[in-house]
């Protein structure tokens, strides 16, 4: 084990101060991998130096592809969640469609990223059946796209699906993934006002990051949240005028 502290120490700095840029993911998964860590999925068994490479795609589909290239250059696997129920893409338009596709034959797996939040509202707590009722409707959807493994991440998660297992699926909070090895997540860009987790990585763990929040350069997490809404616009925009304004009409 000290060993490997030593190791990764004398490796490279360029990692220290934490940048959300394409630049810096890649010299942050090079230090992995020269650290010892090996990428696997939810459905891998885990032991010392594995990573579960997790990507909630909250955002923007155009992000996590550039995502997605980047590790399949560095031989990187990870899990893409899709949001089937977010206001900024829909999985099932044909642009999205083929994203979806190439990410899933970069050799990343595609996954469901549930939100409670669409069916139950605060306070609702549901029982075990109702949510993996939910799961599956939603991994059926996605399985018109990509052939999803059985793990699913979920949304801005309430507490009732944390630190739980169920039975119709792998769940990506569940203990095995979540309390029992380490968990270190980029939500809201954390990492800019805690970079020391890049020299402190627990041996075991899941590693979270949102791809809208990443770009070719840097910039904070609202300009990134209002990019996403601007790019989704636009392009939707563009779209919608190819298939009923420019050369097309309603049918
Ligand atoms: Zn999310």
């Amino acid at each position: 084990m000290a060993e490997h502290a030593d190791q990764s120490a004398q490796i490279d700095r360029s990692t220290d101060g934490v940048e959300f840029t394409y630049d810096w993911y890649r010299r942050f998964l090079r230090r992995l991998t020269a650290a010892g860590y090996e990428f696997c999925s939810f459905g891998d068994p885990l032991g010392d130096r594995d990573v579960v490479l997790r990507h909630d795609v909250d955002l923007s589909l155009e992000a996590a592809v550039a995502m997605a290239r980047i590790e399949a250059d560095l031989g990187v696997e990870s899990t893409y969640c899709v949001l089937l129920s977010s206001p900024l893409y829909n999985p099932l338009e044909g642009e999205h469609r083929r994203s979806l596709a190439e990410i899933e034959s970069l050799g990343h797996d595609v996954i469901p990223h549930v939100s409670t939040h669409a069916y139950w509202t605060e306070g609702e707590v549901p029982d075990a059946a109702a949510i993996e009722q939910r799961v599956d409707e939603e991994r059926t959807v996605l399985e018109t796209v990509v052939s999803p493994s059985d793990a699913v991440s979920f949304h801005r998660p309430p507490p009732w699906v944390l630190d739980r297992e169920f039975d119709g699926f792998r769940n990506a909070y569940a203990p095995k993934f979540f309390s029992e090895i380490g968990y270190v997540a980029d939500s809201n860009q954390r990492w800019r006002d805690d970079p020391s987790f890049v020299d402190d990585l627990p041996e075991t763990l899941q590693l979270l990051t949102h791809p809208g929040l990443w770009g070719e350069r840097d910039a904070g997490f609202s300009g990134r949240v209002e990019r996403a809404i601007s790019d989704a616009c636009t392009r939707a925009g563009r779209a919608t005028r190819a298939e009923f304004l420019d050369g097309g009409s309603v049918r």
